[in-house]
């Protein structure tokens, strides 16, 4: 390096920062840390952005004191709420060290050897899925993003194929689809043609088939790009009929995309990987290793059967970029993005540090504990279990609450910080949802929580 620097250098500063990350990777996160009103928030954090600055230390004072207790503590075991994460200690400590290495992993010429290990990651959860070793894709934010750039792929093969055509375009969903499907909809200013869920809300092969038929003889050709099918979905973890699925889309040649950004982590275990039947038929799927595939946030593998698809729909000319290789494994071919860190690594570092083998225990394990707690829930008389759980999404019922009770009891346990666990709906009842991804969730420590549940509902929470 020449001349002196331009930041000033603090080594006090850097060693400060570092200890922090370490003591909390280590030691885990306050569980009664939660949101705070934005005006409260402004009053403790003061101006923090000013011409003279306020300090590094200040700053990170300001992150420990009050930033960080205002967060929800995602990787507690006892956070059962939406889906909650479980990064392992190898993969939270690796994010610091893909962030000291600022890695450009959009192209192959900037980020080649981290590409190669996230592919090998990437090949990992293909092989799962059965699919072949030419499969491949990128990992992006979020399976919102995944989803969008899976769907925006499939309607670029078909308008290929359809040679111009205009169409409405438009691709198939259930109403139990996450929220991100219908989401991706409105981007792409399409249509989502609704196939009506059977009594768990999966998506059949006959209701598919059914939908397509009152479309028209070739659905292609007026504009049915794709179908979208939940591995399972987040609600309540139920999986499409996949290999039903598959097969109608099959006989009428339209891309199969698979939204497993929570429940695809389970292929991994035996015990409930024929629910994944025909997931080798499919043309896409994403999987979010940052739910429960133990990785932290963000990280979704998105995965195509044939890239190519992918590098149709995305790949970004410019002046700029004349000179890349267009022959090269670019990661930005493959969805809706440019520059991107190399996000992959920290669930790669994880899986080369523990093993497939070690993943798939973790995984069982966690299902386990779910069927533990399904068992728990059967054996009280105060409580109904709503459905058997396919993966590890619990639905269930307190006999005789309604929406306030729930509500007043869920709070009640956010503040003690014993557990998190917020009411669903299920056919438009109100209902009480654990969602498991953590190993190291006690079924036990549950099962004291689903005793509580006998007594009266907590008094109604004050605000704030
Ligand atoms: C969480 C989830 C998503 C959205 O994923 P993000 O990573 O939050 O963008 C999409 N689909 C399903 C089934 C999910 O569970």
């Amino acid at each position: 390096m020449t001349g002196e620097r331009f930041w000033p250098h603090d080594e006090q500063l850097l060693r400060s920062v570092m200890d922090w990350s370490w003591r909390r990777i280590a030691g885990g996160q306050d569980p009664q840390a939660r949101a705070r009103p934005p005006a409260e928030l402004d009053a403790a954090l003061g101006d923090t952005v000013v011409p003279d600055g306020i300090g590094g230390h200040e700053a990170l004072r300001l992150f420990t004191q009050v930033m960080v207790p205002a967060t929800r503590a995602q990787d507690n075991p006892m956070n059962l709420a939406y889906v909650p994460a479980a990064p392992t200690e190898a993969a939270l400590v690796f994010d610091l060290a893909v962030s000291a290495a600022e890695m450009f992993a959009g192209t192959w010429e900037a980020g080649a050897g981290a590409i190669a290990a996230e592919n090998q990651a990437l090949t990992w959860l293909a092989s799962l899925a059965g699919w072949p070793a030419s499969a491949g894709g990128c990992f992006v934010s979020g399976a919102t993003m995944g989803n969008l750039s899976a769907l925006v792929a499939a309607r670029e093969r078909a308008r290929r194929r359809l040679d111009g055509a205009t169409a409405r375009w438009r691709f198939a969903a259930t109403g139990d689809a996450h929220s991100s499907v219908r989401a991706a909809a409105t981007v792409m200013d399409c249509e989502v043609l609704d196939v009506p869920g059977d009594e768990r809300g999966r998506m059949t092969g006959a209701a598919l088939a059914e939908a397509l038929d009152a479309v028209g003889p070739d659905p292609l050709a007026d504009g049915v790009f794709a179908v979208v099918v939940s591995s399972g979905t987040t609600n309540a973890g139920v999986v499409d009929d996949l290999a039903g699925v598959a097969e109608v889309c099959l006989d009428h040649g339209l891309w199969l995309h698979v939204d497993g950004a929570y429940g695809a982590a389970a292929m991994v275990a035996p015990s409930v990987a024929p629910l994944f039947a025909g997931m080798e038929h499919a043309d896409s799927f994403v999987v979010d290793p940052h739910k429960w595939l133990f990785a932290p946030y963000d990280c979704c593998a998105l995965v195509y059967r044939e890239p190519e698809h992918g590098a149709a729909a995305h790949s970004q000319f410019a002046n700029y970029l004349e000179g890349l290789d267009r022959t090269a494994w670019n990661p930005a071919d493959f969805a809706v993005h440019l520059t991107r860190r190399a996000r992959g690594l920290p669930f790669w570092f994880s899986l080369a540090t523990h093993g497939t083998d070690r993943y798939r225990e973790a995984v069982e394990t966690v299902l386990a504990t779910t069927r533990a707690v399904a068992d728990e829930i059967r054996s009280r008389p105060h409580l109904k279990l709503v459905m058997e759980p396919d993966l590890s999404v619990v639905l269930f019922e307190r006999v005789g609450w309604d929406l306030a009770d729930y509500e007043a009891w869920s709070v009640h346990h956010a503040r003690a910080g014993t557990v998190l666990c917020v009411p669903t709906r299920w056919e438009g009842r109100p209902v009480l949802r654990f969602c498991f991804i953590n190993p190291t969730t006690d079924s036990d420590v549950v099962a004291s929580i689903l005793d509580g549940l006998a007594g009266e509902p907590p008094a109604k929470p004050r605000p704030g």
